[in-house]
């Protein structure tokens, strides 16, 4: 395990440029996918006195046309790994292609350091890609390799040819986010805390965060305000938990967001605690401008109370529902996640909580399981299935749900998701 945390706060004077890659999948959607931990880390570099840059190489291709500022990434066809050999679907490469990279690196001054950052375990294709690009371009320069992919997959980041790994998770540097790295912006990005204290068995949260940590309104108002600056017209939260605590914490920030910045319009693609959204909390989420509200509706499935996820009831879910629709929200933009694909769990159960959504009106969201390293429940899923563990592309959920778990057969899915599609 390596944590890189002191040698990074040590840096002074040096030239960094911070890399977010290209993504290799068979699909990908920005939901206001921006590397905040990459910006937080640039901002902390900063402040202490170094020259930051940054090359987002999805923000670099793509065009702002999908709605609320989000961006279509640019992609091309490219060649299945071997592992997905016998997946009849297209893979891609998603944002900057090799040409473009090359172009784009040759405008940046030359670095000292470069840190790149990961995100899903089963992108890893992309980061390897990104890493074996600068080795060609600048071989003597020293790349460190972070974000959740080495913290969730220890052992196979090393293999990623970067000099560094930052294997074990970061605490938020307390510095501003370097946003303005990117010059204008469609829409910005926000965490009001870290982690959640609820322990899901197959969520990584309380793995990438070890505790709860919540930021000062302050910090979080003036990093809104340099996003809006910048020309972001939407703002989206990505705590896991922003409406834990919420009494002394987040409603007192709907009052500020509401009255500072009239007009932009907030979004929360995590999905949110259900428990928690009373008729006040339901008014300010809609008074204080947000737009896409997304529940979660895991803890009324049979299979994850089994699993010990006991986050909402059916009566907790239709109530949260009833209060943003008294609060204003049309039902249409209450979007709700219903997890498909758990061990044990069976189509007709998922089609049940499809229904119970549908039922009241709103807007049912499949999620594929995606098996994700150091839960609970991926200990059951890699024992029934060892190569899971070994190879983090079969984490992918386009893969391990239809073709792998043998849960549901690749059918059910999809007709769980017309089922969940129709409305
Ligand atoms: S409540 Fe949500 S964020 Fe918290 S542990 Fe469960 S799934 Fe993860």
């Amino acid at each position: 395990m390596s944590d890189l945390s002191p040698y990074l706060g040590s840096l002074k004077g040096k030239r960094i440029l911070g890399i977010n890659p290209p993504v290799h999948d068979f699909a990908f959607f920005d939901l206001w996918a921006k590397p905040l931990g990459l910006l937080y880390i640039l901002g902390m570099l900063r402040d202490r006195g170094n020259d930051v840059d940054l090359l987002d190489c999805i923000h670099e291709a793509a065009s702002v046309d999908r709605k609320f500022g989000r961006q279509n990434p640019y992609r091309t066809e490219i060649a299945k790994p071997s592992p997905y050999a016998d997946i009849p679907r297209r893979y891609w490469h998603f944002g900057l292609n090799s040409d473009e990279f090359i172009f784009k690196m040759k405008e940046k001054v030359r670095p000292d350091l470069i840190l790149i950052t990961s995100a899903m375990t089963y992108w890893y294709p992309g980061t390897f890609w990104c890493i074996r690009m600068i080795k060609r371009l600048l071989p003597d320069v020293p790349i460190i390799l972070g974000g959740i992919y080495p913290v969730l997959c220890p052992e196979h980041s090393p293999l990623s040819g970067a000099d560094l790994v930052q294997t074990v998770p970061m605490p938020l540097p307390a510095s501003r986010p370097a946003v303005d790295l990117y010059g204008k912006i469609a829409y910005g990005v926000s965490l009001t805390s870290t982690g959640c204290p609820r322990r899901c068995s197959y969520c990584a949260s309380s793995i990438l965060w070890p505790e709860f940590c919540t930021r000062r309104p302050e910090d979080i108002l003036c990093e809104i305000a340099d996003q809006v600056c910048l020309g972001a017209l939407d703002i989206a939260f990505y705590d896991d938990a922003l409406l834990f605590g919420k009494e002394t914490r987040f409603l007192p920030l709907c009052g500020e967001i509401g009255e500072r910045f009239p007009g932009i319009r907030f979004h929360t693609p995590n999905g949110l605690h259900v428990k928690e959204i009373d008729r006040i909390c339901a008014r300010a989420l809609f008074q204080a401008g947000f737009q896409t509200i997304r529940l979660s509706l895991e803890g009324d499935d049979p299979v994850n109370r089994k699993a010990g996820n006991m986050k909402t009831t059916a009566a907790e879910y239709s109530e949260a529902v009833f209060n943003l629709v008294e609060a204003g929200f049309p039902l249409e933009k209450i979007e709700t996640y219903i997890l498909a694909g758990l061990p044990g769990q069976t189509a007709g159960e998922v089609e049940e909580n499809i229904n119970f959504v549908r039922s009241l009106g709103a807007r049912p969201k499949l999620a594929l399981y995606s098996p994700i390293p150091g839960t609970r429940l991926f200990r059951e899923v890699a024992s029934r299935h060892p190569q899971v563990a070994l190879e983090p592309l079969l984490q992918n959920n386009t893969v391990y749900a239809p073709y792998i778990s043998g849960e549901m057969t690749g059918d059910e899915l999809q007709q769980l998701k017309d089922l969940a599609r129709q409305h």
